[in-house]
């Protein structure tokens, strides 16, 4: 595997396309994005619902295949790997929240915690086992630890998995909606728990929202509308993130009306 040189985006994707389906069918998802996600910096991806933000999430996290174009993670273009090679380096330099959390049903939420380094064959060593302890806490899950899933509420279910893609304290975190099914306060805690791993862990992290408020905790704010890359912005606040959005909302509600 490739070494990450040090001034490298995070990940990047370059002419990327992505169609679903054929023929008449056929859906242009991405149309011919490029976008580096900077080391260290926090950054959401907004846009309409059916934008593209999650197909140019699973791309960029070498979840889903590109149908043309080119992605790399750090110096790796994982357009060229493997399934194997792929799956490794997201193992070790990859995390993932999902909206769906995808925790495994039959682990405990510790178990759950612990499944990357399970899976890498390994135990966490002192300091991951001392990070490991300070997102349960900041998390709010202590009591909750031996519990399986589906004895925990949406909010636990979540609050698990950001732990676990937090634990391992990977390079590159992608967040699909990682708020989306907690109350304002816990949403707060875990938006600050993300500005934190970037900001002093050095972590970069590409989040997937809806959400103004959540937005606008990012470092930078990448719109997207019908499959492109429509506006890339510093910091916002959610007032404008609210306006922006909503305008975007109304431009492709005209387009497909069109
Ligand atoms: P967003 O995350 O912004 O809501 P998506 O990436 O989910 O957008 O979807 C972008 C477009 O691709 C939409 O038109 C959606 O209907 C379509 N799409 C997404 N996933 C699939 C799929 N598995 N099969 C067919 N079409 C899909």
């Amino acid at each position: 595997m490739e070494r990450t040189t040090v001034g490298s985006p995070a990940a990047r994707v370059h002419n990327l396309s992505k169609t679903y389906g054929a023929g008449t069918g056929a859906v242009l998802a991405l149309d011919d994005v490029g976008l580096a996600i900077r080391r260290g910096e926090f950054t959401a991806i907004v846009g309409p619902s059916g934008s593209g933000k999650s197909t140019l999430m699973h791309v960029m996290a070498g979840l889903d295949s590109a149908t043309r174009g080119r992605a790399w993670i750090g110096d790796t273009e994982i357009t060229r790997l493997s399934d194997r090679e792929l799956t490794l380096l997201r193992r070790r330099r990859v995390g993932f929240v999902f909206q769906s959390f995808n925790l495994v049903p039959t682990l405990d939420a510790l178990g759950n915690i612990l499944l990357p380094f399970q899976l890498d064959g390994r135990r966490p060593n002192a300091a991951e086992s001392a990070r490991i302890e300070v997102l349960v806490d900041t998390l709010g899950i202590r009591t909750r630890l031996r519990h399986r899933p589906h004895e925990l509420s949406g909010g636990q279910q979540q609050r698990v998995a950001i732990a676990r893609a937090l634990a391992t304290a990977p390079d590159l975190v992608f967040a699909d909606e990682p708020t989306g099914s907690l109350d304002s306060r816990s949403g707060q805690e875990v938006l600050a728990l993300l500005r934190s791993a970037c900001r002093d862990h050095g972590q970069s992290i590409a989040m997937v929202t809806h959400d103004p408020i959540a937005a606008s905790h990012a470092d930078r704010v990448v719109f997207l509308g019908d499959g492109r890359v429509v506006a890339d912005e510093p910091r916002l606040s959610a007032r404008d993130l609210a306006e922006r959005m909503l305008a975007g909302a109304r431009l492709s509600e005209r387009e497909a009306s069109a």
